[in-house]
């Protein structure tokens, strides 16, 4: 059976002499793993098509169950080789990568995840790339269910006051109000001013995010606190991935 799709490479693994194993982030299929025949030789008609982050049009051979199926086709839409070129985009952009490959179970379609995806590598070709990286990793956290809950205390679901400090408790993935915990040492504090651009930043779009002015120290506190937060939920085993966007 032919399945043709579009697909970002998220990476390659060495398979053989020759071969390489494709791991895609696809448009219908979710991750997909493929099987792509002699590409290290020279003259491959895979080309530069399997280098991470390139966006192609893609055709799988083989049975729908099939382990590997093996990549027939890969004709490069967008090569995003800006990203590449760049060591510290890469670097960080290879994270995102990671977030996919942990988060999203192989072969469930996941439109959102691909689409987020997309926008994320055209945004960072160019622009305020700090942002765009904390945008993402919000959005895609909401996509996979595991975003942190910080608007409200997540356990008696008390509006968190934007006015003042705030204490985030990895245990719980969420702010504790005043009433609901008294262990402060447990929590990391969450400022006022990074809780009302988290707040904020629910309501952004890719497409009008370069309207919105935030300090840069607003964004590393709350990249600081979402790596956390993915570190956490990462170190125990992941629930059925439940879609909320
Ligand atoms: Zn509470």
């Amino acid at each position: 059976m032919l399945t043709r799709t579009e697909g970002i490479v998220l990476r390659t693994a060495v398979f053989g002499e020759a071969d390489l194993i494709v791991t895609y982030l696809t448009r219908d299929h979710g991750i997909l793993k493929a099987f792509a025949k002699s590409p290290r030789k020279i003259r491959s008609r895979f080309g530069s098509s399997l280098e991470p982050l390139t966006h192609s049009r893609i055709a799988v051979m083989g049975r729908e169950d099939a382990q590997l199926p093996r990549l027939t086709q890969s004709d490069i839409l967008r090569p995003f080789q800006t990203l590449r070129d760049d060591y510290t985009t890469f670097v960080r952009a290879s994270r995102l990568i990671e977030m996919n490959l942990r988060f999203l179970p192989e072969r469930e379609p996941n439109h959102d995840a691909f689409r987020l995806m997309m926008q994320a590598l055209a945004k960072l070709e160019s622009g305020r790339k700090n942002l765009y990286f904390l945008y993402y990793k919000m959005r895609f956290l909401q996509i996979c269910g595991y975003l942190p809950g910080l608007e409200i205390c997540g356990r008696c679901g008390r509006s968190s006051s934007e006015r003042s400090p705030q204490y985030f408790y990895l245990a719980h993935g969420s702010i504790l109000c005043e009433h609901c915990s008294a262990v402060r040492d447990e929590a990391r504090e969450l400022s006022a001013g990074a809780l009302r651009v988290f707040c904020g930043m629910l309501n952004w779009r890719f497409a009008t995010i370069d309207r919105f002015r935030v300090g840069d120290h607003l964004i590393a506190e709350l990249d600081s606190l979402l790596e956390a937060h993915i570190a956490y939920v990462l170190a125990r085993p992941l629930q059925s991935t439940v879609f909320t966007a």
